[in-house]
């Protein structure tokens, strides 16, 4: 137990995520995609300095199962506005970096609350934004309030006497102090989570912000924004300037004002953005820090002695739930050969009995994909899966109004396959035949990335050797690849899939912070 500001701070524990059985739970979700929809089209402007500024041109974001629905737009920053966000926040951090620890976890825990009260819109307008099932949506939103929850504790934490080795004749001491202002770059896949985790460490720990969404699901960003000026933040501590990644995201990143990047997304962009960041400015006083969390490719590996039907469960959901677009999610399960046939008969089975329609019915259970371009890279990526192995499931769109798929399982693919090797982020799976488990395990090692890994398995000798050369930053075992709770699980990846900054973790807000030591002669 610890206090802040005159109040009392329970243990953290995790939000459960709602299944929606429950028939009020359920006639809750149905009341708020109703009262979302009927705000559908609103304007969102960008917030620089607490000051409301609309531009003309507009980045649209429309609800992918119904592309004609647009769920709201937001201004689209130019290049002055953004350098206009990152001077605010210069401004902004000079008085935001004296204020304590408690008052910053307070707006973190007001925060928390209100998005707590709003839940079931927040669910409805996942839902809308980016095409998430009911349960997903919920996920998204209850992670986002334990981001909050976790991050504020957090904040406490390091706030308090830090140990160092006492000395004779001197009084020591060490404090975790900001960085300055940071661009914070979150991806529209955990369009809750990801873009509030990564905004809220940052300011919890006394920095400023400049908040360049993504362009596939800003409204939520500009309802965050909204939420966290309504409990008291500060004018000038988070800045929302939506805006084309290519025309402001470069800019932003090399900013000699800007001390820190936190991004999320694809291999790509974050390489780039290392690149960038990496060059120093006129002006510039610091090597800027870069936070990156990035892509990833993995794998199940399911052993011969597993329990079959629990691999193939586990395999099926980490591949499928939200249509595959989950960092996390399974593309590769990687089969010992003496239940290879096994697996996939049961596989099929199972993959036929997952629905695909539009995520507002309580029923689905794969909406669509994100928007046209993801529609059209995926369907690429089947056409050259066909070539490369046997098609066992899926392998169309369906309807001709959203951007849907189905469920595609690709079996008899060779390792070094590009759809074993490239991140597909969609409904895509490959199916990989093993001689044994030594072949397994060299398999799942063979990619760039080293993100999450799971093995199913009863022998206690194979999960001995997977803990030491399974190469990836969250590592399961028995269980899917996907789901990572905050605290639980701290999440992120090793080689590609980024810089392993552990979200939800104790270490994740040492990234935003630099330590100070001083000494004093008594
Ligand atoms: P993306 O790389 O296309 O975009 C991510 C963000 O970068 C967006 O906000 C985008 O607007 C911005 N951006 C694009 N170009 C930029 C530039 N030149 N400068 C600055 N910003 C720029 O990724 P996405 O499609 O939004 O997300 C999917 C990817 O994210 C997948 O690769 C997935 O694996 C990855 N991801 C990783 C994790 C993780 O924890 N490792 C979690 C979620 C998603």
């Amino acid at each position: 137990m610890t206090t802040t500001l005159a109040r009392t701070i329970p243990p953290f524990k995790n939000q459960a995520v709602k299944t929606f059985t429950d028939a009020a739970d359920a006639a809750a979700m149905r009341a708020a995609l109703d009262a979302i929809k009927a705000r559908f089209g609103r304007h969102y402007p960008l917030v620089i300095d607490g000051e409301r500024i609309e531009t003309e041109k507009r980045i649209r974001s429309v609800n992918p199962a119904r592309p004609g629905e647009v769920v709201g737009e937001t201004s689209s920053a130019t290049k002055e506005q953004a350098g206009a966000a990152v001077a605010a926040a210069a401004r902004a951090f000079e008085s935001w970096k004296h204020t304590s620890a408690q008052e910053r976890a307070k707006v973190l825990f007001d925060a928390a609350a209100l998005l707590l009260e709003r839940r079931y819109e927040y669910d409805a307008l996942l839902v809308y934004e980016v095409g998430k099932s009911w349960p997903e949506a919920d996920g998204d939103i209850a992670e986002s309030i334990d981001f909050l929850e976790f991050y504020a504790r957090e904040a406490l934490r390091y706030a308090q006497v830090q140990p160092v080795v006492p000395m004779d004749g001197e009084r020591n001491e060490l404090v975790y102090i900001p960085l300055g202002v940071g661009a914070v770059i979150p991806p529209w896949n955990f369009a809750g989570a990801i873009m509030m985790g990564m905004t809220s460490a940052a300011i919890v720990s006394g920095n400023t912000v400049v908040l360049k969404p993504s362009s596939d699901s800003a409204v939520i960003a500009a309802w965050f924004v909204d939420l966290l000026h309504e409990v008291g933040l500060p004018k000038g501590v988070v800045n929302f300037v939506p805006g084309s990644g290519a025309v402001i995201g470069d800019l932003i990143v090399s900013h000699p004002q800007v001390r820190f990047i936190s991004f999320t997304g694809s291999k790509e962009v974050g390489l780039h953005i290392n690149e960038l960041a990496a060059k120093p400015q006129p002006g510039q006083k610091w090597i800027k820090r870069v936070i990156a969390e990035m892509g990833g490719k993995d794998s199940i590996v399911v052993a011969a002695d597993a329990d079959l039907d629990a691999a193939v469960e586990g395999v099926a959901v980490s591949a499928f739930g939200f249509q595959g677009q989950k960092c996390s999610a399974c593309s590769r399960a990687i089969v010992e050969a003496s239940i290879y046939d096994a697996f996939v008969a049961k596989l099929k089975d199972r993959v036929a009995k997952m629905t695909v329609g539009d995520p507002q019915d309580q029923s689905t259970y794969m909406g669509p994909v994100v928007n046209e371009s993801a529609l059209k890279s995926i369907s690429q990526y089947i056409e050259v899966g066909k070539n490369e192995g046997r098609l066992i499931a899926g392998g169309n769109r369906v309807g001709t109004q959203g951007y849907f798929l189905e469920p595609t399982v690709i079996a008899d693919v060779d390792p070094k396959a590009r759809i074993a090797q490239e991140e597909i982020f969609g409904p895509v799976l490959a199916v990989i035949k093993a001689t044994d488990f030594d072949h397994a395990l060299e398999i799942a090692n063979n990619t760039e990335f080293g993100l999450t890994g799971s093995l199913y398995t009863t022998d206690e000798a194979k999960i001995a050797r997977a803990k030491e050369e399974f190469f990836v930053g969250n590592l399961y075992f028995n269980r899917k690849s996907t789901g990572a709770f905050v605290g639980v699980h701290p999440f992120g990846g090793f080689n590609m899939s980024g810089t392993d900054s552990k979200a939800g973790g104790r270490d994740y807000l040492l990234l935003f912070t630099q330590a100070k030591s001083m000494s004093r002669k008594v």
